[in-house]
């Protein structure tokens, strides 16, 4: 018997087994396969449906066989549109997609789809199968994923929160976007290890990456550093690292949670700030002063420098409250406490120590510098246009440390001076001769 009467009777061999045989094996894997299996002859008309395409479908082999599969196609995607099948019939490549396809009873499932001709040895087209998967769950899973990410980005950027993960064996780092945002990275920017570090302040760069060393040995730790961007904004910032173990107990991952603590900062400062300086002249308070003036005597014995302390008053102010009204009175305060502010040192402090009162420190300052300094500023002031007040002056009383002073003696000899310049005239500076004794020092410019 020759192979095309084989054929005909559909008992031929292949590899020694029966075409028969091998339609039934077929049949067999076609039934039990997890895929919606359905086979269409050369005309496009459905010849085999599996359990699958009816558990996907809803439709049951009967209902369709002999029908062409456009049936599955969603109206609204118009049932002629879909070119695939066609496309596979001709001949023509397997094709891979992802698609919708309505089931029988209305609703649409998410499918991924493989297209392949049946195409013989001889170029011969006898149909196609389509292999399709229900993908929905996934996609539904991919969707809460995409979703939870952008809640994740949003509570983030909320929290002013970054957060990035380190994986130690491919050492490659991924970050949040609000990290970005806070190192002032664009939101899509695709981070390698150096970026964590290249913007960090450098006085706090070595610590971070020996506490990240630490992290990825396995110690979990906290840190606080600066970032600073190109523009120039320096940020705050609190990190704390937490190492992931593997199931050997080998490290394998680091996850950083950078927290933005700038906004905080700047609060604390302008609290800190509130709390130290007075309001209308900016100048540090009473409280700085009584701070600062223990400090700085204690500072002067133990080094053996000199210092100086110089109590100023404005003069007859009440007139000008008098006069003018009291907010005027507080523009002429709010403006000497500005000139004032031009003439101390930055190792120096001159706070506003009551109503119309300032207390000037001036640190490693002997008698003549102290009073060229304070005279300097008594100059200023006199000279200053206050508008329609016209001229203000000050009067100042000076004294310098000598041993065995105490902070209250300093002060109230300094005080002494200034009465000796208000009793002699004012507008003039006034130097003690030393501890409690009287003024040796007079002058009027
Ligand atoms: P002198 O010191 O030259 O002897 O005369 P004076 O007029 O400056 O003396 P006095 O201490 O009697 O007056 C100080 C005035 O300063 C009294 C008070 O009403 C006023 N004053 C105190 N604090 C403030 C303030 O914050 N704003 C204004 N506008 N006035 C103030
Ligand atoms: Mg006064
Ligand atoms: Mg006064």
């Amino acid at each position: 018997m020759s192979d095309s009467e084989r054929k005909s009777r559909g008992d031929a061999l292949i590899d020694g087994v029966s075409v028969a045989s091998l339609t039934r094996l077929f049949a067999t894997i076609v039934q039990q396969s997890q895929d919606a299996i359905v086979v269409c002859d050369a005309n496009g008309v459905i010849t085999q449906w599996n359990q699958m395409a009816t558990e996907l479908y809803g439709y049951t082999a009967a209902e369709a066989t002999g029908r062409s599969p456009n049936f599955l196609v969603p109206e609204e995607y118009g049932r002629d549109a879909e070119e695939s099948a066609g496309d596979s019939r001709d001949g023509q490549q397997m094709q891979q997609y992802l698609t919708t396809r309505q089931r029988k009873d209305g609703r649409l499932v998410e499918v991924s789809m493989t297209i392949s001709p049946i195409v013989t040895d001889a170029g011969q087209v006898l149909g196609t199968v389509a292999l399709a998967r229900d993908i929905s769950a996934m996609m539904r899973i991919q969707t809460q994923l995409t979703e939870s990410e952008h809640r994740m980005n949003e509570a983030q950027a909320l929290a002013h929160v970054g957060s990035w993960d380190w994986d130690l064996i491919l050492e490659f780092p991924t970050w949040t976007n609000e990290l970005s945002r806070i190192y002032g990275y664009p939101i899509d920017h695709v981070p390698t290890g150096e970026d964590l570090f290249a913007r960090v302040h450098p006085d706090d760069r070595e610590m971070l990456i020996e506490k990240i060393r630490e992290a990825k040995a396995g110690h979990d730790n906290r840190v606080e550093y600066r970032i600073e961007l190109p523009t120039g904004v320096t940020r705050y910032v609190q990190a704390r690292h937490h190492t992931r173990f593997d199931e050997q107990g080998e490290p394998m991952e680091v996850h950083g949670i950078v927290l933005d603590v700038t906004e905080r900062r700047h609060y604390e400062d302008e609290l800190e700030r509130l709390a130290t300086h007075d309001s209308l002249t900016g100048l540090p308070n009473r409280r700085t002063f009584d701070q600062r003036f223990e400090l700085e005597l204690a500072r002067a014995r133990r080094d053996g420098i000199h210092m100086s302390l110089a109590v100023i008053d404005v003069d007859k102010f009440k007139r000008i409250n008098d006069t003018f009204g009291h907010q005027a009175g507080d523009q002429v305060l709010a403006r000497i406490g500005a000139l004032f502010a031009s003439q101390v040192r930055e190792d120096e402090l001159i706070a506003r120590v009551g109503g119309e009162e300032f207390a000037w420190i001036l640190h490693g300052a002997d008698a003549t510098g102290a009073w060229v300094a304070v005279e300097r500023a008594r100059t200023l002031i006199a000279a200053e246009d206050f508008h329609e007040v016209g001229q203000v002056t000050i009067s100042a009383g000076i004294c310098t440390l000598i041993p065995g002073m105490d902070q209250d003696a300093l002060y109230r000899s300094a005080d002494l001076s200034l009465l000796e310049a208000k009793r002699s005239g004012r507008n003039r500076v006034v130097t003690a001769p030393d501890g409690l004794g009287e003024p040796i020092e007079s002058r009027v410019a």
